[in-house]
């Protein structure tokens, strides 16, 4: 008993002195100079953000904000886009011929905040309850592009990879933090567009990041392609694209959008 009492002190005293060295204070002169470090150009201009995150900061180009819009478009032929706004608030038209709608301008790599509403007599179940979508990219008409899906994801059974959040059929959403039909809901992005070679093979995929009422459900998500709804994804190459609103053809009672604002990263 004594020689083992010995010997665990004698193992607890060398494991002090041997492995549990503190580290030893960082000393001027000896150590370096902690200025040698310190990185002062370029310095980050400054942005005055958003009184609320909500609102666009200082630096965002505002794609909505509840008066008009004047910064889209019909997909189908460029008219003005024919969705309506009332109440500062931008409804989606599910009128025959109608169609969806997409931005004049055009983006590559960017931060986009966007906010929707299923409204609270929405009908219908699985992808006929309020679906929408947001193509980060809008390469073509109808819903070619890539497409972040809109949905009622409040008990509304569907397939994973077409919930709301889902990188529609690729990418299934991290969490479900969807809200209430009749309450207000967000996404915040992070888009990379994908990267080209010449001969148009892809260099770098898309690569999306979402936050969805502010809980992350796409981490750095590398996309395979364009989204589709029969078939494989594969990429078709494009250098900036508008960002496209989804008309989607059900017959479930029309969703609502409201500040939409983007912030250009390139
Ligand atoms: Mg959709």
């Amino acid at each position: 008993m004594v020689i083992r009492f010995a010997l665990v002190t004698l193992l607890a005293v060398a494991s002090t002195s041997l492995f549990a060295q503190p580290p030893a204070a960082p000393r001027k002169g000896t150590r370096g100079n902690p200025k040698d470090t310190e990185v002062w150009e370029p310095e980050p201009k400054v942005v005055k953000p958003g009184a609320t995150d909500s609102l666009p900061p200082s630096d965002a180009i505002v794609l909505f904000d509840g008066k008009n819009l004047d910064e889209w478009v019909s997909t189908r032929d460029k008219s003005p886009a024919p969705w309506t706004v009332s109440d500062g608030v931008l409804v989606v038209s599910k009128a025959r011929g109608s169609g969806n709608i997409e931005t004049k301008r055009t983006f590559r790599n960017y931060q986009l905040h966007i906010e929707w509403k299923i409204p609270e007599n929405v009908t219908g179940t699985d992808q006929e309850r309020g679906n929408s979508g947001i193509f980060l990219a809008s390469t073509g008409p109808g819903d070619a592009g890539y497409e972040l899906q809109i949905l009622d994801s409040y008990n509304n059974k569907t397939y994973a990879n077409g919930q709301a959040g889902s990188i529609y059929k690729q990418g299934i959403p991290l969490v479900n933090p969807a809200r209430k039909p009749g309450e207000w809901q967000s996404y915040n992005v992070v888009w990379k567009a994908p990267v080209f070679n010449p001969d148009g093979s892809v260099k770098a995929p898309a690569v999306v990041t979402v936050w969805f009422n502010g809980v992350l459900v796409q981490d750095h998500f590398e996309l395979s392609g364009e989204t589709r709804y029969i078939g494989k994804p594969f990429y078709k190459k494009y250098d900036s694209a508008p960002i496209k609103l989804q008309a989607h053809p059900d017959p479930s009672p029309a969703i609502s959008f409201r500040n939409i604002w983007v912030r250009e990263l390139n």
